[in-house]
């Protein structure tokens, strides 16, 4: 626990634990501690959990005159000369230097950083990482452009920033990776050597896993043990991979924490029983046949009949159906809300946007026009008169399918008997939001639909708190998308495609990235494509605009004017990225392809191929200097296949870097990798299982708390209570 050292300690070295505020550290005043806690650093935990990104062995310096080009280089070497100059005219400032080494000498450019000047002095010896290039302004020299550099120590023993490896950081606001690394120093040091570790100690003898308070020292100021060149580079490599031992520790006790909290969920349900009374008598399967257009595939019969047998069982439901987009999910969504409305009860389903929120609203209303339910629809958008109307048939029970967006899960909504709750998307919604809907019925039944899909394996380890059931068949007479890509030049043979499907009487899409960051000018670039398209290039052609920003009557009457087939080519911002569903649009073009995840791209392609003509999707995109863009592109361009889409992204994304984590529901992970770590997530949730299943038994002491700070964290994470 944080203890305050009484004041007339106050010079000694103070112990500090993980729960200690930052400003306990030396060397963190309030301006430093709240720049960190800006950036989500509160504790002296929080700052040990900032792992470094790179290691460099400063031990090791490459000679001036080894270097080539190309390479990336930890060199070092006394500035000899330094000059500045601004290129005005293109709002540039360059300062360059010279260092040499007594062996050669070497060229530092630096752009738009004319601090670099005042920094460093002649005669200053200093330390320098970056890649190797010729500079065709300097008669060909070797050059290093915007080189991450630092002065040398001098004092003879190790230090925290030289003669030893040292740990770079990502800097957070003003605190430079030096700065960072100074702090981070005195919290290692200052760590009081009992702090618990959160891994129980039967795992860490069996997988020989470091404890915890040497993990930490170890992650940030590591020591190679290797004695030879050559094996120390293999030990500085599995550090900057992230795979030393110090990472293989956090990354197991990263996929155990999430396990053993998916596993509580999991037990926590397992507890609990639900009232209900759910029939699936003649009534109906007879509601069920007028309502199908069509017959339904066999993997749609398959997962159909797993939700009923979760919904007749005692427990609630908690079921993953994913299905790649097109799959016919929405379908069997529906069928599981007609069975519950057929016994007696209420439905909801939830969708992330309003657009989404009202296709599902039309699409169910016509679906189940002939079975006479009350069907509404729940959205921020709706007047104050209109939403109490709404509430109250809920409440009363009138409405027995309510569909919406979050406005669902607010205040004031309140249902008679709800006992399937539907979230479509579950990559936006978080485990919370699931929850509070849940929350708005007596232990209903949830069903999440996700177009998404992962690999089987992964998902059964990483929605562990739920079943999963997968279509993994397309309905029948779909011919597959043919996917092409154009560079920006190519422009004209994209709108011959445009003009030739809609000659043939099938319509289009033209779809544009929306980013919030520059929200407004893509909000300009797609309305003023909408306009150049409809006046210069289509002057014959329906064309409309579809973008989040407008009022949703004007939504409303946009997208029926197109699945009415009055418009021809919709000209789009993402909006329309889910769910989306007009058979006679056959064509997709994504402008700026490349600045769209594979995910999204999968989406959108999604909208066509929907009917029985053969569909096409055109990626116009511009991917020169970005090789990940273009391996996007071009795996789009091979497969239709979600599953293998998914894994690819997964692949493209390396560690940590699940930027989609929001976007794909998967957690974030400091440290471990999802692909690269795969054995390890697997080993996790085995012991995860067993883990649960001792605390269920036989708890010691260690295990009891260990459980305890699991459900603390989650708690704060999630907001999740966890039993078990
Ligand atoms: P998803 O929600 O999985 O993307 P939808 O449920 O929206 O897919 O279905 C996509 C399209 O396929 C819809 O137009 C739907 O009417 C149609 N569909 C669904 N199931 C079948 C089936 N078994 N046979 C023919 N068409 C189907
Ligand atoms: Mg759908």
């Amino acid at each position: 626990m944080a203890r305050m050292p009484p004041a007339s300690l106050k010079s000694a070295r103070r112990t500090v634990d993980l729960q200690s505020p930052v400003q306990y550290l030396k060397g963190v005043g309030p301006r430093r501690s709240e720049e960190l806690n800006e950036h989500g650093i509160r504790t002296v935990g929080d700052l040990l959990e900032y792992p470094p990104f790179r290691y460099e062995d400063r031990t090791q310096f490459r000679s001036l005159k080894s270097l080539t080009e190309d390479e990336w280089v930890l060199t070092k070497g006394v500035i000899c000369s330094m000059s500045s100059f601004d290129a005005h005219r293109r709002r540039l400032s360059i300062v360059e230097m010279v260092i040499k080494d007594g062996t050669g000498s070497l060229l530092l450019k630096f752009f738009n950083q004319p601090y670099m000047r005042q920094a460093f002095d002649e005669g200053q010896e200093l330390v320098v990482y970056g890649q190797v290039k010729r500079d065709s302004y300097a008669h060909g020299a070797l050059s290093i452009t915007n080189p991450e550099c630092e002065l040398l120590e001098k004092e003879v023993g190790p230090s925290v920033n030289s003669r030893r490896v040292v740990p770079i950081y990502r800097r957070i606001g003003g605190l430079t990776s030096r700065k960072l690394r100074q702090i981070i120093a005195e919290a290692v040091s200052s760590l009081d050597p009992n702090i618990e570790d959160p891994l129980p100690s039967y795992l860490r003898r069996k997988y020989r896993l470091l404890p915890r308070n040497e993990a930490l020292g170890r992650i940030h100021f590591p020591e190679l043990s290797a004695a030879t060149g050559e094996a120390r580079a293999v030990e500085l490599q599995s550090l900057n991979e992230g795979t030393s031992r110090a990472h293989k520790r956090f990354i197991f006790q990263e996929f155990f924490e999430l396990q053993v909290g998916l596993q509580m969920v999991r037990a926590a349900r397992g507890g609990v029983t639900k009232k209900r009374n759910i029939r699936v008598d003649e009534n109906a399967r007879r509601a069920i046949k007028a309502i199908l257009p069509f017959h339904p595939t066999s993997a749609q019969k398959r997962v159909l009949r797993q939700i009923v047998d979760d919904m007749r069982s005692p427990h609630p439901m908690s079921r993953l159906l994913q299905g790649d987009v097109g799959s016919g999910k929405t379908i069997v969504a529906a069928e599981a809300a007609i069975i519950a409305v057929e016994s007696g009860y209420q439905a909801a389903l939830m969708a992330p946007t309003e657009i989404l929120a009202e296709q599902h609203y039309y699409s169910f209303r016509r679906l189940l026009a002939p079975l006479g339910y009350g069907v509404d629809i729940v959205k921020g958008s709706l007047t104050p008169q209109k939403k109490r109307e709404v509430h109250d048939r809920i409440r009363g029970g009138e409405t027995r399918i309510a569909i919406g967006t979050h406005a669902l899960i607010q205040e004031g909504v309140e249902f008679q008997d709800l006992a399937l709750a539907i979230v479509d998307e579950q990559h936006r919604f978080g485990v919370v939001q699931r929850s509070t809907l849940k929350g708005k019925g007596d232990q209903p039944d949830l069903l999440v639909m996700t177009a998404t899909p992962i690999p089987r394996s992964l998902a059964l380890t990483l929605y562990g708190d739920l079943e999963v059931s997968t279509i993994d068949e397309m309905p029948p007479g779909r011919k597959p998308i043919e996917t092409r890509w154009h560079e920006e030049r190519d422009r004209k043979k994209v709108y011959e495609e445009i003009r030739r499907v809609v000659a043939e009487g099938h319509q289009a899409y033209v779809v544009y990235p929306l980013v919030e960051e520059s929200e407004k000018l893509d909000l300009l670039a797609a309305t003023e494509m909408a306009e150049h398209l409809k006046t210069q290039v289509f002057p014959n052609l329906t064309v409309g605009l579809l973008h989040g920003r407008m009022k949703g009557a004007e939504k409303d009457e946009v997208m029926s004017a197109f699945a009415a087939g009055d418009i021809e080519v919709l000209v789009s911002t993402t909006v329309i990225e889910v769910g989306v569903d007009v058979a006679n649009a056959t064509l997709m073009v994504i402008e700026h392809a490349e600045r769209f995840g594979l995910a999204q791209l999968h989406q959108l392609r999604g909208r066509v191929g929907r009917g029985e003509a053969q569909s096409l999707c055109i990626l116009v995109g511009n991917v020169r200097n970005n090789p990940e863009a273009k391996r996007r592109l071009q795996i789009m361009c091979e497969t239709n296949d979600g599953f293998r889409i998914a894994e690819v992204d997964l692949e493209l994304r390396g560690p940590g870097e699940l930027a989609g984590t929001r976007q794909s529901g998967i957690p974030a992970f400091k440290y471990g990798n999802l692909i690269r770590d795969r054995k390890a997530l697997e080993v996790a949730r085995e012991e995860a299982d067993r883990f649960v299943e001792l605390l269920r038994i036989r708890p010691d002491e260690e295990c009891r708390r260990i459980a305890a700070r699991i459900r603390s964290e989650w708690r704060g994470r999630y907001g999740v209570a966890l039993v078990g």
